[in-house]
């Protein structure tokens, strides 16, 4: 069994879909084992992805993230990080399959509905990032 973290966006919580988008992770086979809902600043959006910070959109994505409350998850399940991935769909949702989650409801490659962690690594440091141990069960 693994976890993965996950952030519903701006562009899906303003829209309203929090329930549609948990619909799909729970059809997968993915449990929603931590969840809150918080308004990030600009700079604690640029610290979660400072990795693309030499990219050219860093400065929009940080904007983007800080624009509207987010729902920040922890999701449960065999393969969760790869599983979660795979629900999400491809970062463009012009490129997604159908049936994922940024197919059916992503906007943009930058208003794309939902972020999952990469890999075992990033996911851990995610999942503390948002989540005390004692909100962890
Ligand atoms: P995430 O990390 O959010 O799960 P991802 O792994 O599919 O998405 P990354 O390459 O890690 O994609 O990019 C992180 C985020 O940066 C994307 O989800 C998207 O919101 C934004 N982004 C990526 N490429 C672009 C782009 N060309 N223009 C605008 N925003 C972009
Ligand atoms: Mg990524």
């Amino acid at each position: 069994i693994q976890r993965t973290f996950s952030i519903i966006k701006p562009d899906a919580t303003r829209r309203n879909l929090t329930g549609a988008i948990n619909a799909k992770i729970e059809a997968a086979g993915l449990r929603i084992v931590a969840q809150k809902r918080i308004h990030m600043t600009p700079a604690q959006a640029g610290q979660f992805y400072a990795v693309h910070k030499e990219r050219p959109f860093y400065g929009e994505l940080c904007e983007f993230m800080a624009s509207a409350p987010v729902v920040v998850q922890v999701l449960e399940g065999e393969n969760a990080i790869a599983k979660y991935r795979e629900v999400m769909g491809a970062t463009d949702p012009a490129a997604a399959d159908a049936g994922t989650i940024r197919k059916e409801f992503a906007l943009s490659k930058g208003e794309n509905s939902v972020h999952g962690s990469d890999a075992p690594e990033t996911a851990a440091e995610e999942i503390a990032y948002f989540f005390a141990g004692i909100e962890l069960v």
